[in-house]
């Protein structure tokens, strides 16, 4: 019986996929493959109780990653079972809305946004060419991360630059983690015993942003263009005055190459502490009296605690505000220090809830004279499984 849906997230040097079955949701297989097109090549696999480690054979692209992965499947018995393949795309730019079957036009405007993400989407064209070889038999689909947000208006995705470069460039906010958001958004209306409610959900992983969703679309976030731009990151800015990087290369001498790397790999929790971008060693260093980490999480809580503000005016107010990603579901700490900025608007957590909300569990944080804050873990796989089955249906039977 087919029923199994690989999921695939594409980067650059790295592929990432897992074997789900869309139903119940069960992760069968998954795997990670690195040092692609490199020297070194190589992927994990694990299968139940089992792991493998295996260098790739030469060139050691996507293509023999896929190849191996393949033949991992026909291995354990899988391979049959596969009924699709579903792909995570970053940037669909202004071309999707929603989740697709990818067919030649499909593919070509995903290698069309390119020049908007230029670090993921071609990583995407090239899994989704090596999927086509290693699977020429199964359907694909594409489900992407600006998707959810391409009902936000006009006044929410336009920046204050010359509206030529909007009008002829497509330089405008997108929006990423749409995929999250839908995931986390769906189950709101059955938690809150609310239809339509209007949410603020802050998706808090190594890459951070938010977004002010009416009922089932999002109406403002905090990412652009780029997911550079909003709340600070583990090695990303978030804002910062547009003016500094022009300065880095007039006064410093600084190529543009160097600017670039400092903004996307050596600042956000990084280059504020200078000891890790991660937000459990930040917390434990923290702990220790680290005067660096204090000062990184002091920096990331009260600029989120601003997003979550900001974001409110998209929505008039809100009807909860929620956490997820690998800090929002298990920092009490980010959890408590953030809302307790917001007193004011209402909000403010139950001690033993919050601390006691981590590692999956799901649950009202919130004390009882608050407004409702919920930690809700997200399963973008699982979405991406889904949205796959629903569109390859046809070809299952
Ligand atoms: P990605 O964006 O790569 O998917 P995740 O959603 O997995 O990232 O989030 C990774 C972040 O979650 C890291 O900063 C990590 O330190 C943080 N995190 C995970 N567990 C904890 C914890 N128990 N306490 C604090 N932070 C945590």
């Amino acid at each position: 019986m087919q029923k199994y849906v690989l999921v695939l997230n594409c980067g650059s040097s790295s592929l990432k996929f897992a074997v789900i079955d869309p139903q119940s949701g069960e992760e069968v297989c998954k795997g990670l493959a690195e040092r692609l097109g490199q020297e070194g090549a190589s992927i994990k696999v694990k299968h139940g109780a089992d792991a493998e480690e295996s260098a790739l054979p030469a060139p050691g692209t996507h293509v023999e990653a896929l190849l191996y992965i393949e033949d991992a499947l026909k291995r354990f018995g899988l391979q049959q079972a596969l009924c699709a393949v579903g792909h995570r795309v970053v940037h669909g730019g202004e071309f999707f809305s929603a989740s697709v079957r990818v067919d030649e036009d499909v593919r070509n405007k995903i290698a069309e946004c390119i020049r908007l993400a230029p670090l993921h989407n071609p990583a995407h064209v090239i899994g989704i060419d090596a999927a086509t070889k290693a699977f020429p038999d199964l359907p694909q689909a594409a489900v992407f991360d600006t998707a959810f947000h391409q009902r936000m208006p006009e006044k929410a995705y336009l920046y204050a630059l010359p509206i030529s470069l909007y009008q002829e460039h497509h330089i405008r906010r997108y929006g990423f983690h749409g995929t999250s958001f839908r995931y986390v958004s769906a189950q709101m209306p059955a938690l809150l015993g609310k239809e339509k409610p209007k949410l603020i959900i802050c998706h808090l992983g190594n890459g951070g942003s938010l977004a002010a969703i009416d009922g089932d679309h999002s109406v403002d976030t905090t990412m652009g263009l780029t997911p550079l731009e909003g709340i600070v990151h583990g090695t990303r800015t978030g804002d910062l005055d547009p003016a500094i990087p022009t300065l880095l290369i007039e006064q410093f001498g600084m190529s543009a190459e160097a600017v670039s790397d400092m903004l996307w790999k050596k600042s956000g929790l990084l280059g504020l502490s200078g000891i890790s971008n991660d937000c459990r060693t930040l917390e434990e260093a923290m702990e220790k009296g680290d005067q660096a980490a204090i000062r990184a999480l002091e920096v990331y809580c009260y600029r989120l605690a601003k997003h979550i503000a900001a974001q409110m005016v998209a929505l008039g107010g809100c009807d909860a505000l929620v956490f997820t990603g690998g800090i929002g579901e298990n920092s009490p700490f980010v959890r408590q220090h953030t809302v307790e900025q917001l007193a004011f608007l209402g909000f403010a957590l139950d001690s033993a809830k919050n601390q006691a909300t981590m590692r999956g569990k799901e649950g009202n944080i919130a004390s009882a004279d608050s407004k409702p804050v919920w930690v809700v873990p997200t399963n973008e796989e699982l979405l991406i499984a889904r949205d796959t089955i629903d569109l390859c249906a046809e070809d299952k039977a």
